[in-house]
């Protein structure tokens, strides 16, 4: 377990983040902040709270993710070639009607109306904050999975994603790419990746560059308030990952 340690934030990290959460909430103008912030407050060692927004009830999931899926992706690499699969959707989450349940369940349904549903994979979604330095697009929250697939079929699965991910009309701009994972540090790296520790701001540069920032105080209530609901868990999206029957 230490070469995992050392890939994930320390617990005085996130209980410092957690600290300038809750000051933020509690001071905040939005009831369902408050209360959030004072559930995060009371959030302790033999009763944790386990909000997706509480950083150390984060931690504490990422730490179980990865020691039971580590394990289970080794055992994978011996049959399979594995493949960290990104899928980042350009329609703007609209942050009244949208759900992290309303993403997933897309996603599902996707990959079984195209007969994706022998594929195995487990991995996350991530929630950023898109903006571009010359002002090409409007800023948006944007909603990505990054997956970790076990296939012997690359090029049949790459194509199949690029395919079926289209929400609401709008094709994702770049097809999912199929990334190999070479040995066992880059599945843990990647695995420890594919479940964000925080939610970012990112820049898209002149130069097509992407460079990543801490949100400001006005993002980081928008995004708590959109996930005031949701546990650390809800974040995982997975698939037939205890299974080596017939995968695709
Ligand atoms: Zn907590």
């Amino acid at each position: 377990m230490n070469s995992i340690m050392q890939k994930i934030e320390s617990l005085d990290d996130v209980k410092k983040r957690n600290e300038r959460k809750i000051k933020l909430f509690i001071n905040s103008e939005y009831p369902d902040l408050i209360k959030l912030g004072e559930i995060m407050k009371r959030c302790r060692k033999k009763n944790r709270c386990n909000c997706l927004v509480c950083s150390v009830c984060l931690r504490r999931f990422r730490l179980q993710f990865l020691k039971k899926n580590l394990p289970k992706l080794q055992t994978l690499s011996k049959y399979y070639s594995l493949y960290l699969a990104t899928v980042i959707c350009n329609v703007p989450v609209n942050m009244a009607t949208d759900s992290i349940d309303v993403f997933k369940n897309w996603f599902y349904d996707k990959l079984k109306d195209n007969h994706l549903d022998g594929l195995i994979f487990v991995g996350g979604i991530d929630y950023s904050f898109n903006q571009a330095k010359n002002q090409s697009y409007q800023p948006y929250w944007c909603q990505h999975l990054h997956f970790i697939v076990a296939t012997n079929h690359k090029k049949l699965v790459q194509e199949a994603l690029s395919k079926i991910f289209v929400k609401d009309g709008v094709r994702l701009k770049k097809p999912p790419q199929l990334d190999a994972l070479k040995d066992f540090d880059d599945i843990v790296s990647v695995t420890n990746y594919s479940i964000p520790s925080y939610f970012e701001k990112r820049y898209k540069q002149k130069n097509g560059r992407t460079s990543h920032w801490s949100l400001n105080s006005k993002l980081e209530k928008e995004i708590a308030l959109f996930l005031a609901r949701n546990s650390p868990e809800d974040l995982k999206v997975e698939q037939n990952i205890s299974n080596m029957g017939d995968a695709i």
